[in-house]
Parts: C-alpha cells; structure tokens; sequence
C-alpha cells in the first residue's frame, strides 16, 4: 500500500541568489517501508526532508512538484490541516531536535504534553502510554523524572524518537538524528528503530551523510548529489551493483563491517554550488568516468528493476 508520492519536487532557497537545493526529485514510498537517502553534505537532503512534510522556512520555498500523502496533496493543505497532521500523521527528528527538548521541565511533563496537546487522553492513559513508550525505545522508567542536562547524547536523543513515535505517525522522517552520536550508539538506534517499524509498519525516511549506516537496514536506497537524486533502488541492488560513478565512490568512503580492511578514500573535490547554472552533469567535474556525453542533457535510465540512474553512461544500456 502507497503512503507517499513524490513527483518532480523542486525546493529553492531565495536568498541574495537563488540556490536550487532540490531538483525534480521523485519517488515511492510504501507503507512500512524503510527509505534510506545518502550524498555528501550540502546536496539538499534536509531540504528534501523539510519539503516532503511542507516544512521549509524561509528564505526556502517549493517551487515545483507534487507530494501526495495518503491520497492528500500535502502542498494543496491549509495551514491548520497541516499542523493537525503533524505528529500524529507525520513526524520528523533532526539533528538539533535534542537541543529542542525543555531545560526546565521534567521529561515527564514533556511527554505528557505531546498527548494534551494533541489527544484527548486521559491522566491515567497518559502515564501508561509514557512507560510504554520509553520501553519501547529502551530507557528505564526512572529516568522520566529526570532533566536534559542528567542525560547522555544517546538517551537524549532516544526521547526525541520516542516523542515523534508517540502518536504512531504513519510516517517518520529521520535526518541525521544519531550523528552527534558515537558510532556504536548509532548504530543499536538505527537497528531499534527499525525493529519498530517492522513490528507497527510505519515507514522511515532515514537520511545520512554515512551510507554505510544504510546497509542491510533499508529497503530502498536514493543518493542525492547537488539536489537531484542521481540513483534510486532496491537497497541490495544499490550495493551489490552501483551504477552511477558517484554511488560507486560514496560505497568506498566509509568502511565496510565484513571484508578485508582497506584504506579508505574520500571523493576528490566538492559538491557544486547551487546557485550556478549547471550544463550537463553536476558530478562531470569530479567523475573518473567522464565523457563528452556529460554536457549533454542528463537522462534517467532504468539500469534494473526497479533501480534508476541518471548517468548518459547508461543510455545504450541493454540490460
Ligand atoms: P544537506 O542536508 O544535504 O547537507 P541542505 O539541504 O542543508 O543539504 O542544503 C542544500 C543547499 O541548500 C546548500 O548547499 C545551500 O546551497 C542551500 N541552502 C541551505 N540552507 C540555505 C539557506 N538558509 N539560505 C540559502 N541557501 C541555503
Ligand atoms: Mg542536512
């Protein structure tokens, strides 16, 4: 079953120049289905993740597109549809969403409040509900009664989760929401994360700069590089056979878990600004394998079932 449909979103910044941090992005997602998008910093991946939700602040604005969530067209919403849909429809976590949480108050209270705000629960239910809760994304109960400042990164960030789950939204936007986090704790939030959306089949967009955090936990994969999704596809498809030469470079960039260790390189060069015109290819400058065709107009082709790559590489592709 269908949750969202994206159609040729575009997504600008209008600040002393325009900056066109998201082009033409289109995709599916399905219900429980775990979305996973990756590409270097700078490439428009909050911006997209801002924009699925109709969220972007100014100077951002969308110009151009369709998203389609549960049959509803989330750009065609009134403000006060919209808010009503937050949080119980659609949630989303970030980065700085722990420096959101209140200094002053107990996590008790913060919790609470999500459910007067938006339910009509009672006292009793509520309570119940918060112990559940913090089960669910493995705190114990006592910490309820603590403040911000008693709690790790890690715990922090976990209540964060647990406030954007809490009124079972359908779907999830995740961006970056373990980075400032080590490695390890990273990882076991991702895998809890995704053991409860196989068991309440909701559906993630999970976005990261690290790809490597993606494997074996997404079902589908998009790279993202200067606004525009360059590759698309069934995640095992993604790493057992990239096709676009920058997928092929992000795979190398962070180290595997299995295999042998190699020294790990980073791609030469930067991201383009988005506030240039870009002939051709956005990736042509850094590409190691690079042609004329690279300053013709740039097509989407789909290189396996369901896994499409924008790469002239592929247009004689008989596969
Ligand atoms: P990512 O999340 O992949 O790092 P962002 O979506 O944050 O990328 O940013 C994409 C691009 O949008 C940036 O490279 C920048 O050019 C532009 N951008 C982001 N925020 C602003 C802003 N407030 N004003 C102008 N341009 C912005
Ligand atoms: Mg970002």
């Amino acid at each position: 079953m269908n949750i969202l449909k994206v159609k040729n979103l575009s997504s600008s910044y209008f600040d002393i120049e325009k900056f066109d941090a998201v082009k033409n992005v289109s995709f599916n997602l399905e219900r429980g289905e775990f979305l996973g998008i990756a590409g270097e910093s700078g490439c428009g991946k909050s911006t997209l993740g801002f924009s699925i939700i109709n969220l972007l602040k100014e100077p951002g604005k969308i110009t151009g597109g369709e998203i389609i969530f549960d049959n509803k067209n989330i750009l065609d919403l009134k403000p006060n549809e919209l808010i009503k849909m937050r949080w119980s429809e659609f949630s989303i976590v970030f980065q700085a969403s722990m420096n959101a949480l209140n200094p002053t108050l107990k996590i008790r209270n913060q919790i609470y409040d999500v459910f007067k705000a938006h339910t009509k629960m009672k006292k009793q239910d509520i309570v119940c509900r918060a112990n559940e809760l913090f089960k669910m994304v493995n705190i114990k109960q006592e910490y309820l009664d603590s403040y911000v400042h008693q709690l790790s990164g890690g715990m922090k960030q976990r209540i964060v989760i647990a406030i954007a789950l809490a009124l079972e939204p359908r779907l999830v936007i995740m961006d970056e929401p373990t980075t400032a986090l080590d490695v390890v704790v990273q990882r076991r939030i991702i895998q809890e994360v995704n053991y409860l959306r196989k068991k309440k089949q909701f559906s993630i967009i999970y976005i990261t700069h690290d790809l490597s955090l993606l494997v074996e936990i997404s079902d589908k994969i998009a790279i993202m590089y200067a606004g525009e999704f360059v590759e698309i596809g069934p995640a095992k498809s993604i790493f057992s056979n990239p096709f676009h030469p920058y997928t092929k470079e992000l795979i190398n960039c962070f180290p595997r878990l299995t295999g042998k260790r190699e020294r790990l390189k980073g791609i030469k060069g930067y991201p383009p600004l988005l506030n240039e015109k870009i002939i051709g290819c956005a990736y042509k400058d850094r590409c190691v394998e690079r042609s004329d065709d690279c300053n013709r107009k740039i097509n989407k082709f789909e290189v396996n079932n369901g896994h499409y790559v924008l790469c002239n590489l592929y247009k004689n592709d008989n596969r």
